[in-house]
């Protein structure tokens, strides 16, 4: 049995490395909605839709939604979750006055094909101003030598079309131009620069166009509110409530098997903090337990 013992030193830095595990499946705060309007992650939930979509703050789709059929939208500006007007969130009573849209994406339809991929072989792009998502392979040609990651924003064709003015931005290769001349341009998918939008056109014309075309938010910064890191807490918590909780014991004899269990233990701890369940006495108890007879 000797050589299953772990040292202290050891012992914490296996800690370490499970809570930088547990913080890269959860990276987000879990335990707070996040109530205001802000531009930030949003999930449909397919199971909680009735009449209207439903979309969800990343908090409450963990907490809240945990087992339901969830639909992951990326950034969505101006969003005020609705866990709350649905009656369903376990985390926060207050109820906040919404003017949330909602488009094709609520359910799964994405892209010129309306299909949604979950194939990881396709990169998807976020269009700045519909919020869709484009897969790579259904956006207009490019140049081969092209590379999209050099870009930091996308617009889509559907877009430029309905904003038709915005093209005058657009090159026949898809990339931008910063230009003050108010001809047409081309009509395409487009990869833009960090900075775009302080280089549009603040004539008395464009800033009309914006209004008339919803788009008074392009000519101002970026302001992302989420994702706010989370508390870094969240292991610690888990491990200390395994060790306060069990009785003495039975937490020295974890300790010390703790090698022979950390899978175990870990992908065990990982199903708690990936459901946002909070882990019992009576589960730890049961866990120990089960492992204490397999060893018999
Ligand atoms: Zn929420
Ligand atoms: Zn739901
Ligand atoms: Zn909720
Ligand atoms: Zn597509
Ligand atoms: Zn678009
Ligand atoms: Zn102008």
């Amino acid at each position: 049995m000797l050589d299953k013992i772990v040292t202290v030193d050891e012992y914490l830095l296996q800690q370490e490395q499970l809570e930088k595990e547990a913080f890269e499946v959860l990276p987000f705060d879990t335990t707070t909605c996040s109530l205001k309007e802000s531009t930030q992650q949003i999930f449909s939930c397919l199971t909680c839709k009735s009449k209207d979509f439903v979309g969800v703050c990343y908090a409450c789709h963990v907490s809240c939604h945990t087992s339901h059929n969830v639909i992951d939208l990326g950034q969505r500006r101006s969003f005020t979750c609705d866990c709350v007007k649905i009656n369903c969130c376990s985390l926060s009573s207050k109820l906040i006055e919404s003017s949330n849209k909602y488009d094709k994406c609520f359910n799964g339809n994405f892209c010129y094909c309306g299909k949604y991929s979950e194939d990881e072989e396709c990169t998807m792009f976020q269009c700045d101003l519909c919020e869709d998502w484009i897969h790579d392979r259904c956006l207009d040609k490019r140049e081969p030598s092209f590379d999209p990651d050099q870009h930091a924003f996308y617009i889509c064709n559907k877009c430029i079309t309905k904003h038709s003015f915005l093209s005058m931005y657009v090159t026949s290769e898809g990339t931008f131009r910063e230009t003050s001349n108010h001809s047409i341009g081309f009509v395409r998918d487009v990869f833009l620069p960090d900075n775009y939008r302080k280089l549009l056109c603040r004539c008395e014309n464009c800033n009309k166009l914006y209004s008339k075309h919803d788009l008074d938010y392009i000519t101002k910064d970026q302001i992302q509110l989420d994702p706010r890191p989370q508390p870094k807490p969240s292991f610690d918590e888990v491990q200390e409530k395994v060790l306060s909780t069990v009785d003495r014991s039975l937490a020295i004899d974890g300790v010390l098997a703790y090698k022979e269990l950390e899978q175990d233990l870990k992908s065990w701890l990982k199903t708690f903090v990936k459901q946002g369940k909070v882990v019992q006495s009576s589960d730890i108890n049961e866990f120990f337990d089960n492992k204490r007879q397999k060893r018999q």
